[in-house]
C-alpha cells in the first residue's frame, strides 16, 4: 500500500487505476448554501488570515488568497476574486480578467516550492463542484505528479524527441491552418474547440508564442489570453444560459519550467452531463456535440454580444 500524509488527510496509490486518489475528509464539513458569505467584507467575513491582497484605492481589497480551510493538499488556497458576491468572469472588464490571471501568477509561483505540481482552477456552479457561489479560485500545490500528469509529459517528450516540435505548437498552427475550430483570435491568443474534446463545448485559449510555465507569460500575453478567455465565456453564458464549467490552467510541473516540449494554456471544460458508464468503465470521454458544430455556435453567439461586452479596437 503506498500513501503520502499531510495535515488534513491522505493521498493513496489505487494499485488498479495507477492513479493516486485524494482523501480529504475535512472538506465534508465545506458550508453549502451557508446562509452568511465569508467571503463577503463585512461583518459575516470569515476566512483564514490572507496571505495576499490586492488592495483598493479606497482602503479595501479588490482581491485576497486565503488559506483553504478545507484544503486538498498542504498547498491549498482560494483567490477570492472579487469583493462583490454578484461578480462573475464572464461579464468582467478585460482590466479585471487581466487582474485574475495576474493574480494565479503571483500565487503560482508563491505555492511552487516543496510540490510537485500546481494547479489553478476555478469551478462555476453547483454542478461543477462548486460550495460556494461567491467568485473564487483556486491553487493547490500537490507532492506528486498525477499519473494523468506523467502520460501528458511522456506524450509531449516523445513528439518533441522524433520532431523537435513542441507538440501544442504543431496543434495550433494546425487549428489555425484548418479554421473550423477556431473560435476567436486576438492578438496573441486563440481560443478553439479541441479535435478531440472530453466535454461538450470544451474550449482551449492557448497562448500565441509557446512557453512551458504559465508564470512566465508577459503582461501583454495575459491581457491578451485574458480578453479571449473572458469572451469565449460571456458566449458560454449567452447561448448555453451560465453553463457550470471548470476552467484549468495547465502549466509546466516544478522543475519542468523550461523544458522545451510542454506549453501552457487554459481549458474550460462545461459540465452539461453527468458521466455516465462508459466513461467511468474506460475513462473514455462522450460528447453529444462535435467539436466543429460547438465552434460555429461559439462564434455566432460571440457575433451576437452586446457591443459593450466587446469593446471596438483602439484607433
Ligand atoms: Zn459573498
Amino acid at each position: 500500500m503506498t500513501a503520502k500524509r499531510w495535515h488534513g488527510g491522505e493521498l493513496r496509490w489505487d494499485h488498479h487505476s495507477g492513479e493516486w486518489t485524494v482523501l480529504a475528509p475535512g472538506r465534508a464539513g465545506r458550508p453549502h448554501g451557508a446562509v452568511t458569505c465569508p467571503f463577503c467584507p463585512g461583518p459575516g467575513e470569515d476566512t483564514p488570515p490572507e496571505t495576499w491582497r490586492l488592495p483598493d484605492p479606497g482602503g479595501g481589497w479588490r482581491m485576497r488568497a486565503v488559506p483553504n480551510r478545507y484544503a486538498l493538499s498542504d498547498h491549498h488556497e482560494v483567490v477570492i476574486e472579487s469583493p462583490d458576491h454578484g461578480w462573475d468572469l464572464a461579464m468582467a472588464t478585460d482590466a479585471e480578467a487581466t487582474a485574475l490571471l495576474k493574480a494565479w501568477q503571483h500565487r503560482h509561483l508563491m505555492t511552487r516550492a516543496g510540490t510537485a505540481q500546481v494547479l489553478v482552477f476555478r469551478n462555476h456552479g453547483e454542478a461543477a463542484g462548486t460550495s460556494l457561489s461567491h467568485p473564487h479560485s483556486q491553487v493547490v500545490g500537490l507532492p506528486v505528479l498525477s499519473a494523468a500528469t506523467q502520460r501528458e509529459l511522456a506524450v509531449a517528450r516523445e513528439h518533441y524527441d522524433a520532431t523537435t516540435r513542441p507538440l501544442a505548437v504543431e496543434l495550433l498552427a494546425g487549428e489555425l491552418a484548418h479554421g473550423e475550430r477556431i473560435v476567436l483570435s486576438h492578438g496573441q491568443a486563440v481560443a478553439f474547440t479541441p479535435f478531440a474534446p472530453a466535454a461538450n463545448f470544451e474550449v482551449r485559449v492557448v497562448p500565441t508564442r509557446h512557453h512551458a510555465d504559465f508564470c512566465a507569460a508577459s503582461p501583454a500575453e495575459l491581457a491578451a489570453v485574458a480578453h479571449v478567455l473572458r469572451i469565449v465565456l460571456a458566449a458560454l453564458r449567452i447561448g448555453l444560459v451560465d453553463p457550470p464549467y471548470n476552467l484549468i490552467v495547465h502549466s509546466a510541473p516544478t522543475g519542468l519550467e523550461q523544458v522545451p516540449y510542454l506549453s501552457w494554456w487554459l481549458r474550460i471544460l462545461p459540465r452539461l452531463s453527468v458521466p455516465a458508464g462508459l466513461e467511468l468503465a474506460t475513462g473514455v470521454p462522450v460528447s453529444t456535440v462535435t467539436p466543429e458544430d460547438a465552434a460555429e455556435r461559439l462564434r455566432a453567439w460571440i457575433a451576437g454580444l452586446e457591443p459593450d461586452v466587446i469593446p471596438p479596437p483602439p484607433p
